[in-house]
């Protein structure tokens, strides 16, 4: 392995999809009958969200942001900026962010304050993964996936120097 980085598998494959499964059938009966636009962040949620609306039976929009927080390394600067905003309108829509994971939730208050402002008739959160051991701010969390440890973790969309976005399960990196 390039980077002499050694993977260690978290969730396989049918691990993933079984738990979206579960996810999206959360997701259908909350917003039943809702004007819903799913925001996925970029580019960490790429993969996840590409499955999980596949599994969301309701009528949808999609759209995306793009974040910058992690400045090529394993730890959170906790400096978020926003590389690319959302370019679908949000006025009165029920909005749920999809992320891949919320480790501090510095990110996740950043753009959950930027949304509101924008004025969605509501706001939940759906993450793949969750690291609660590492958290600086409270994020509400409706929908989520995996508890993680206090690792880095790559694979299904997520990265190590954008390296192992195509991998299709959940490892964490041992350096
Ligand atoms: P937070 O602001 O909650 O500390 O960090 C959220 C962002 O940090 C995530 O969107 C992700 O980009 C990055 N991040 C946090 N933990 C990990 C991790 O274990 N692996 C990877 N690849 N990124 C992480």
């Amino acid at each position: 392995m390039r980077n002499n980085k050694s993977l260690h598998l978290l969730f396989d494959s049918n691990e993933i999809s079984q738990k979206i499964a579960e996810l999206a059938k959360e997701i259908n009966d909350l917003y039943e009958e809702k004007d819903l636009l799913l925001i996925g962040v970029l580019k960490g949620a790429f993969v996840f969200m590409a499955d999980l609306i596949r599994k969301i039976k309701i009528p949808l929009e999609i759209g995306f942001v793009q974040l910058s927080s992690y400045q090529r390394s394993t730890t959170s600067s906790g400096n978020v900026r926003i590389v690319n905003d959302i370019r679908t309108p949000i006025q009165f829509k029920h909005i749920l962010i999809v992320e891949d994971i919320i480790d501090t939730g510095l990110t996740m208050r950043f753009l959950m304050n930027h949304i509101k402002k924008k004025n969605p008739a509501s706001i939940n959160i759906c993450t793949l993964t969750n690291k609660p051991s590492r958290r600086e701010v409270e994020v509400p969390i409706t929908f989520s996936g995996f508890k993680v440890p206090n690792k880095f973790i790559v694979g299904y969309g997520i990265d190590y120097k954008e390296k192992y976005r195509n991998l299709p399960a959940i490892y964490y990196v041992e350096e």
